[in-house]
């Protein structure tokens, strides 16, 4: 089987963002459902699209003016305050918080403290676990001491690589000192810390790539990291995209990328990691974002550009520039999802959280992905257990392929026709 390669950002359901538009009839249905409360659960998602970089390899939404922070951050605010007061979400359990962007940290630190503050106090939400994504050049002793005051669980810190060649090709504005100094500081300040490592670049003439992920891999463990974010390259609207088709570059093969996931899997796993999700490796930390899209819970996604779930209800918000012109709720796309998709989320997207609990299956649905799940045993990607259907080392290297299995034909014709799915030699 040859790897075919989805975009990050794609969560099943696909919601079309031109079709799909949030229709003023759409939104007033969507707020009349939030008038009732719910035993459910929902992660927050804060969004804070400032970065100061621009990493080759990155296609996120971003801002690169501060001059704005204080609009978006009043914008954010009222959006908070819309979600948190209706009933709805008065009866939810806030299982956790993510700080996404962008860079969180490039804020001022009275600022992020504040933001904190406020989601925790409109959310209820004063003891769940709290994610937050950070760059190493922000990472200061005042940030570092920010971040411990606010009893943050997990830190992520964007490495991508250690060796500075590519780090360079990538654009990568830290550099390799202030990338080790953060992470030494984050150690002994005792905060939780995962960092992320990227693989799969093209030929960039950078060397052995095998050998660079291995190497990548060895150095953040002997940091003595919590956890490594290992994940893969897309090429899709980001300037290294750009660079492969003007100069032709040379992209990694299916094979090539096997033998990376499987060498990278077996150092961190033989170093005491355990393999979370799909790109996430670690000893210690809570796994917050990744649960919730994958069906365990609501997602309150607030910001420009984020992307939630809200009692059956997907949602995109706004991109930077039309967020902060809006009024509240920000949302550009909008549908309710049928009850057949929400069932089948967690069991459509299982690939991505590595194993499918045979107690979500409903008779109809066993007989429904029977078929699939028996050729994919017989394909020797899963093993099935007596509670679950666990993917194999050899299934973990195809998680996408997997992940696209699981959809129906017409699903996958649409995703085929709205998204650029990459399918390597
Ligand atoms: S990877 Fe992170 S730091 Fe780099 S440009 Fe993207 S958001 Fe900014």
């Amino acid at each position: 089987m040859k790897k075919i390669l989805l975009p990050h950002q794609f969560y099943f359901p696909y919601l079309d963002i031109a079709r799909e538009r949030a229709t003023h009839e759409k939104l007033n249905e969507f707020a009349i459902s939030l008038g009732k409360s719910a035993p459910r659960k929902s992660l927050i998602y804060v969004h804070l699209p400032f970065c100061n970089s621009e990493c080759s390899f990155c296609g996120f939404d971003k801002a690169y003016d501060l001059a704005q922070l204080s609009r978006y951050i009043d914008a954010l605010k009222s959006e908070i305050d819309h979600y948190a007061g209706k009933p709805y979400v008065l009866g939810l359990e806030i299982s956790g918080i993510h700080i996404g962007g962008g860079t969180p940290s490039l804020l001022p630190e009275d600022i992020l403290g504040d933001l904190i503050d406020n989601v925790r106090n409109r959310f209820r939400a004063d003891h769940v676990p709290l994610n937050i994504e950070c760059s190493p050049v922000t990472l200061h002793d005042g940030m570092i001491g920010l971040l411990k005051e606010k009893k943050i669980s997990r830190v992520s810190v964007g490495v991508q690589t250690f060796d500075p060649v590519l780090r360079r090709h990538l654009n990568i504005l830290s550099s390799l000192d202030d990338t080790l100094e953060a992470l030494t500081h984050l150690k002994r300040a005792g905060i939780i810390t995962y960092v992320d490592i990227m693989y799969g670049f093209p030929d960039l003439g950078t060397g052995n790539p095998l050998e660079t992920v291995e190497s990548d891999v060895n150095k953040a463990i002997a940091l003595g990291v919590d956890g490594v974010d290992f994940s893969q390259y897309y090429p899709f609207h980001n300037p290294l995209a750009q660079r492969i088709s003007k100069q032709g570059l040379p992209f990694p093969t299916s094979e090539d990328l096997v033998k990376v996931i499987l060498a990278a899997t077996s150092v961190l796993e033989s170093s005491g990691y355990v393999q979370a999700t799909e790109y996430l490796f670690c000893n210690k930390g809570e796994i917050l974002l990744e649960k919730a899209y994958f069906g365990e819970s609501d997602c309150i996604a607030v910001g420009s550009g984020s992307l939630g779930l809200i009692n059956g209800y997907k949602y995109r918000n706004k991109r930077y520039a039309q967020y902060l012109k809006s009024e509240v709720p920000a949302i550009l796309s909008l549908r309710k999802l049928t009850e057949d998709e929400l069932q089948r989320i967690p069991i459509v997207g299982f690939p991505r959280l590595l194993r499918l609990p045979k107690n979500i299956l409903s008779e109809q649905m066993k007989e429904r992905y029977g078929d699939k799940l028996r050729e994919l045993i017989d394909m020797r990607m899963l093993e099935e257990t007596s509670d679950s259907f666990v993917l194999t080392n050899k299934g973990k290297a195809f998680i996408n392929n997997i992940y696209f299995m699981m959809m129906e034909e017409a699903e996958q014709k649409e995703i085929e026709r709205q998204l650029k799915i990459l399918r390597l030699q």
